[in-house]
């Protein structure tokens, strides 16, 4: 017997979104997931799915209202901006109960040698002339690098692109992030003098920090934007929590 008939949307992505979904239906609250589509065959979250984009704030709203959710759960990723900023209006327009799930960033260690990035363009800045940098981002954000003359460039994706994409030059490694021994031998292997990412916590991609911190390279460390002024929730127990309470179950 579900505890509330209103179902909780959840804006995912994630992993910890999937384990929400999971963790949500358990404790008897209907889910709806939502996923951008950008993976071809993404690993799904139990419970509904649905997939691709909602046009824009108003559309999300509109969603809200005709699905009539009970709250809505940003539980996407710490960069994916524009979806964050469309949930946090759409949620106000529609006066949906909010909540964002944020896994905390990484902080340095000992041994570790991080160049603090505020965004791209720093980053790029903050690459010493005939830098090989393995450059752990999306496949938007590397034009900017692109524009400077004599760097050598290392991108790892799980799928080809499927748009024409300029990297004469330069390489790309179709993998997944592996365990630290693994990035090691990729680091090493490809004589990587620079890490360029972003503090996206957790630890699915961590393993590159641990085994740059072994090999001593820098990393360029590209910060998270300021937040707002919105309920944040460090872990999937916080929102479950939250649920509740708004739910009053
Ligand atoms: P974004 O730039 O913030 O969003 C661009 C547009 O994609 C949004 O305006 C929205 O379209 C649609 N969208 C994004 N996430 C959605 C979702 N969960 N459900 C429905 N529509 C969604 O997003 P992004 O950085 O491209 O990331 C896309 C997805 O990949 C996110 O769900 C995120 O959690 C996941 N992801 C991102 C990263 C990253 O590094 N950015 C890493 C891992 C996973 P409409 O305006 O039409 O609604």
């Amino acid at each position: 017997m579900p505890v509330s008939d209103r179902p909780i949307l959840i804006l995912g992505g994630t992993a910890e979104a999937t384990v929400l979904a999971h963790d949500l239906l358990a404790a008897g609250f209907p889910v709806i997931s939502s996923l951008a589509g950008r993976t071809s065959a993404p690993k799904l979250p139990e419970g509904e799915v649905r997939t691709g984009g909602f046009g824009g704030t108003q559309g999300l709203a509109d969603y809200i209202s005709l699905r009539q959710i009970a709250v809505l759960v940003d539980a996407t990723h710490p960069f994916a901006f524009q979806i964050s900023r469309n949930a946090l209006q759409a949620a106000r327009l529609s006066q949906c109960p909010f909540i964002r799930l944020e896994r905390p960033g990484w902080t340095a260690v000992d041994g570790d040698h991080w160049i603090d990035a505020a965004d791209i363009d720093e980053a790029v800045a903050a690459l010493p002339a005939g830098a090989r940098a393995f450059l752990a981002l999306g496949r938007q954000h590397i034009a900017p690098f692109l524009q400077l003359a004599g760097q050598h460039y290392v991108l790892r994706m799980i799928e080809p692109p499927d748009d024409a994409f300029d990297l004469a030059g330069h390489e790309i490694v179709l993998a997944r992030p592996g365990t630290v021994e693994e990035e090691r031998r990729f680091l090493e292997d490809r004589d990587i003098t620079h890490i360029v990412c972003r503090n996206s916590g957790g630890s699915a991609s961590y393993a590159k920090i641990v085994a740059a911190r072994q090999l001593n390279i820098p990393v360029v460390m590209i910060g998270r934007p300021q937040g707002s002024n919105i309920t944040v929730a460090p872990d999937v127990q916080g929102v479950v929590d939250f649920v509740r309470r708004t739910l009053r179950n």
